[in-house]
């Protein structure tokens, strides 16, 4: 098929176009979360543009399979392999044990995915389900000489590398500095950047999961697991590999030296990095203590797509600072545009001409570079055009398999209360807003007496997880 798709590859810095290692197929992997605590909407924006990546792949015609581990083991304070692991500090925080908390954060993750509307990848593996495959690479990793022993952990030794800082921006002052200064260090490591592949001796005392090994009882480092779940399932070749900008270093680097000296050849072509969300405050991060998830939006009465919707508005590549008052914008947006597709009648026939132009230029926005608010763009001048609602819904249905917006299935307000006059339902839903606002400023006695306003004309209002709903009493 033809080549057309085109994004910024990070290891070689350019908008580059991919192309497959077999025709009209793409192999794609995922870094999965760690399941020590909720995902703040700052990780489900890296899984939202993921998944916008994938389905727009697939809407241009590729059979993308998608692999994403889940990371139970491994995963230190620091990702360069200090500190303590991240599951045991959940557990202790909860009373629960590591995998309790693993299950628990795993499918609380899935949910947040399913309100996001972000689809569950065609494999998903819990790194503990693959210890014997993290044992057989660090053996053939001694064999070749590129792991040694110290202090009882297994060691990746990067000075064999010709070309270890392969994503090239980096210099290696640059990439120490990155790896924080809170970093005790590692007296069995060689060289400043060797990370571990296997765990005995260090943080052994209180880790919770442990196996036999050829090295003694222990545990995984936590970049091991990335290059061996998605090579036991996506082969020796890899086309994509996704990820957050802090990825980038050391984990991703640390993927390739390991797998491409196990293979002996070079394993994936291009590399998709989303960066931050931010804060006023800064990168968004779990160690902040209070953090921003998508239940928590909810119960300020958004519908988690608007932060979707957010989300797909700004490029993957620039780093996107979240306020409320952008969101209650895209609130604002999105009900707009959701009224104005319901009013679309689904007749008239499909004007063939204008689809094609529009199939044409929604493809090429998001081959170049996933330009999703170009996309949205386009869905608002579709709905601008002198053709028959058929047409718009025909091909808003299609442009929805990529955006996923439930831009043909969210309800408008006058469609959960049929029969009620639009002028009312623009007076609900300012009510609404009103009361939403009062909550966020704890004003609760004034969201009370928009609640009771209501109430007196016999309108109900209920807060749901979806955000809060209404109707009429009987
Ligand atoms: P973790 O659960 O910490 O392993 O992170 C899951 C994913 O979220 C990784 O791909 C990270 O790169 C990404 N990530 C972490 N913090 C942010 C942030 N503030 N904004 C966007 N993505 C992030
Ligand atoms: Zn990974």
């Amino acid at each position: 098929m033809e080549n057309r798709f085109r994004f910024f590859n990070t290891l070689t810095r350019t908008v580059e176009t991919v192309i497959p290692h077999e025709d009209g197929k793409i192999a794609m992997y995922t870094c999965g979360p760690t399941v020590y605590h909720f995902a703040h909407i700052g990780n489900l924006r890296s899984y939202i543009m993921e998944d916008v990546l994938e389905k727009a792949l697939r809407y241009v015609g590729y059979d993308v399979k998608r692999v994403m581990n889940i990371t139970d083991v491994g995963h230190l304070a620091s990702d360069a392999d200090t500190g303590e692991d991240k599951m045991l500090s959940g557990a202790k925080r909860e009373h629960k044990t590591v995998m309790e908390i693993a299950k628990f954060y795993t499918d609380a993750f899935f949910e947040d995915c399913r309100k996001l509307n972000i689809k569950t990848p065609d494999v998903v593996e819990p790194a503990t389900n693959c210890i014997p495959e993290f044992v057989h690479m660090i053996e053939v990793l001694l064999e070749k000489g590129y792991a040694y022993t110290a202090g009882g952990n297994v060691y990746f030794d990067t000075s064999k590398l010709d070309d270890y800082y392969v994503f090239s921006s980096q210099s290696e002052k640059e990439l120490l500095v990155g790896v924080r200064d809170d970093v005790e260090e590692d007296v069995n490591k060689r060289n400043k950047n060797d990370f571990v592949l296997w765990f005995t001796k260090s943080k052994f005392e209180d880790q919770a999961l442990k196996w036999e090994s050829p090295w003694g009882t222990g545990y995984p480092g936590w970049h091991i697991e990335c290059s061996c779940i998605s090579l036991k399932h996506l082969g020796e070749y890899m086309d994509i590999h996704c990820g957050g900008v802090d990825n980038i270093f050391p984990h991703h680097t640390n993927e390739i030296a390991q797998s491409e000296s196990y293979l002996g050849h070079k394993w994936c072509n291009y590399w998709f990095h989303v960066n931050h969300l931010n804060d006023k405050s800064g990168k968004m991060s779990k160690s902040k203590g209070d953090f921003l998830t998508v239940s928590l939006l909810q119960e300020k009465g958004y519908d988690p797509i608007v932060y979707r919707m957010f989300c797909l508005q700004s490029h993957y590549r620039k780093p996107l600072e979240f306020s409320y008052e952008v969101l209650d914008n895209m609130s604002a947006a999105y009900a707009k545009l959701i009224r104005r597709i319901a009013e679309l009648k689904d007749e008239g026939g499909v004007d063939e001409a204008c689809a094609a132009s529009y199939r044409a230029r929604f493809a090429e926005a998001l081959c170049s570079d996933l330009n999703t608010s170009m996309a949205i763009t386009i869905v608002y001048d579709l709905l601008k055009e002198p053709v028959s609602g058929q047409t718009k819904r025909t091909l808003l249905a299609e442009f929805d398999t990529v955006l996923s917006l439930n831009l043909l299935t969210a309800q408008t307000a006058a469609e959960a209360a049929p029969g009620v006059d639009e002028e009312l339902e623009a007076y609900i839903a300012e009510k609404i807003e009103e009361r939403r606002q009062a909550k966020k400023a704890k004003d609760f006695a004034k969201a009370d007496a928009i609640r009771e306003e209501l109430a007196a004309k016999g309108i109900a209002i209920k807060d749901t997880r979806e955000g809060t709903v209404w109707e009429l009493q009987g």
